[in-house]
């Protein structure tokens, strides 16, 4: 569930009070949340200082350096239900806490994900390099263009394309359904079919969305929390995602409740009209 506003904020709290801090022990409690042997994993990274921490997407790299060793990195995916948090040593451990970072004698990192999606892994630069090139560009930091040509022809629905993450890093379903109520476009349109003044409007939503939820600290439901543990305050700007049957805070009809591809879509049928309501001439190619 965390998308590019939680793993943003999980990234900006990373910089505050993990950068230039040495992983002094690691200790893995649940090998399958680490890609590779949990021995390896451990030898590659205990010893290491953090100097930068970079995000794509949803994902999230810890850059590791050792004096006269090439940099490696920590590649973080939170999954479903990850935290990644700076606690305590002392404080007690939570359940399903699976890895522990130790920073100090006070300190450390602790992964912990309950329904245990999320992943751990030590990589090369190169191989950070191959894992972020199978992503497409981050939603945040994408051009008008890059995003209007990769709408270009794209058939199927415009929620499952901006959900893609080989085509546009970040967006999951609380944000493709908040970027596509403000550019009032159906969850159901097609991306190559929609006017190319629908699609900059998107393009415009995305990043509007993007923006003011990474200022909020994103969206918490259930698990998500920041790096000292602080839900996200983004949850009661939510215009359309879980409000089933509730006033649309534009027009005041209710929001609807749409499958797409397995993927509750909320949306408002009367700002967000079904796009084969629009005659087919009236529908510029983009
Ligand atoms: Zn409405």
């Amino acid at each position: 569930m965390p998308e590019l506003p939680e793993v943003e904020t999980v990234s900006q709290g990373l910089q505050r009070h993990a950068l230039g801090r040495r992983i002094l022990a690691v200790e893995v409690r649940h090998p399958g949340v680490i890609i590779g042997s949990p021995e390896q994993f451990s030898a590659e990274v205990e010893g290491r200082a953090i100097v930068s921490v970079q995000r794509k997407g949803k994902a999230l790299a810890l850059e590791l350096s050792a004096q006269n060793q090439p940099p490696r990195y920590l590649l973080v995916r939170l999954g479903m239900t990850g935290q990644f948090t700076v606690s305590a040593r002392q404080a007690p451990l939570e359940p399903h806490t699976h890895v522990r970072l130790s920073l100090g004698e006070r300190e450390e990192l602790r992964f912990r994900d309950v329904r245990r999606f999320g992943r751990l892994r030590s990589c090369t630069p190169e191989e950070l390099e191959a894992a972020f090139a199978r992503l497409g560009p981050d939603a945040q930091q994408v051009t008008e263009e890059q995003f209007l040509g990769a709408m270009r022809a794209r058939r199927g629905a415009i929620k499952s394309w901006l959900m893609n993450q080989q085509l546009l890093a970040g967006l999951g379903n609380i944000y493709a359904d908040e970027s596509l109520f403000v550019a009032r476009i159906h969850p159901l349109a097609q991306p190559g079919r929609v006017s190319a003044h629908q699609a900059r409007r998107l393009f415009r939503a995305v990043r509007k969305v993007l923006d003011h939820a990474v200022k909020l600290q994103g969206t918490s439901f259930r698990d998500y929390v920041d790096i000292q543990g602080r839900p996200g305050n983004y949850k009661p700007r939510l215009r359309v995602y879980q409000r089933t049957g509730e006033p649309c805070r534009r027009c005041g009809r209710p929001i609807r409740r749409l499958v797409i591809a397995g993927r509750s879509s909320h949306f408002c049928p009367h700002c967000q009209p079904r796009p084969s309501h629009f005659p087919l001439d009236k529908r510029p190619a983009l």
